[in-house]
């Protein structure tokens, strides 16, 4: 492998079931922010028509919001050898983001609105439990300070204060912690489940949040983490990314804090 010519495989699990909520704008955001430093990206598909060993060469893993109904049909799929190629992956330090669908499957299990608990694959030290049909949903903006120590240190190096991450969430699970850490503490939002301020969590270095907005595009200090990440593992050496304009993204960032009312951060 060659860090003068990097390169980076972005696995992007099952993207036609689990790419209802927009997340596929994080897809798009890691492959441009690569690109436009020289990386070089290949995007592949992570669903039924894929091999074990497609689910085994990843570098990067991207994995999106869906409706029960497509997380029963993906767990159906995403059992044996493929389940095990991406716990292999995620215990082994491959970075990813995964949201609100997505993290429900790597928990223990997911108990959707109707019909039977969906087992998952057991990575994250959580449950996820959908209250019922008639349960009123987690919708609206949301704003957490990112609080994963390993995570927030590299972070607040970088962004010269604690990270501060905004998104919109929209969701009826509910999801409960076990020994996992929190990805951060709610500001404003329901986060994990309306109930003790915890959002998302943090293993390895894989990053499952209820934020959608899409999160990396809003927030493209964590798209540059996970790429940075991505290439140290691949590349065993430290690798530092050139600085990109993000003049745009950050006067929306801005302009949303006006708007929930915070002063800008
Ligand atoms: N179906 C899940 C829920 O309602 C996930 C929704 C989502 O991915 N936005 O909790």
């Amino acid at each position: 492998m060659n860090p003068e010519k990097p390169q980076l495989t972005i696995g992007w699990l099952y993207p036609t079931l689990m790419s209802t909520y927009g997340d596929r704008g994080n897809v798009i955001c890691l492959q441009q922010r690569a690109q436009w430093r020289g990386i070089e990206v290949a995007v592949i598909p992570l669903d039924q028509t894929a091999s074990t060993a497609a689910f085994e060469n990843i570098d990067l893993l991207v994995g999106g919001g869906a409706q029960d109904r497509q997380q029963e049909i993906v767990m159906r799929d995403l059992r044996g050898a493929k389940a095990e190629a991406i716990r292999h992956q995620i215990a082994g330090g491959t970075p990813g983001v995964f949201t609100c669908g997505a993290p429900q499957l790597l928990g223990h299990y997911y108990e959707p609105a109707l019909g039977q608990r969906i087992e998952g694959l057991g990575l994250f030290d959580f449950v996820s439990k959908h209250p019922g049909p008639d349960a009123r949903r987690c919708i609206g903006n949301v704003v957490f300070q990112l609080t994963a120590s390993r995570l927030a240190a590299d972070l607040t190096k970088t962004l010269g204060q604690p990270p501060i991450i905004i998104g919109f969430e929209n969701h009826g699970g509910r999801t409960y912690l076990g020994e996992v850490e929190a990805l951060g503490k709610v500001i404003k939002g329901y986060g994990n489940n309306g109930e003790d301020g915890m959002e998302g969590a943090f293993y390895g270095n894989a990053i499952a949040t209820y934020s959608h907005g899409p999160i990396l595009p809003k927030n493209p200090f964590l798209a540059d983490w996970l790429i940075q990440t991505a290439l140290t593992q691949k590349y065993q050496q430290s690798i530092t990314l050139s600085p990109l304009d993000d003049t745009l993204a950050m006067q929306a960032r801005t302009a949303m804090f006006k708007r929930l009312g915070f002063d800008g951060k």
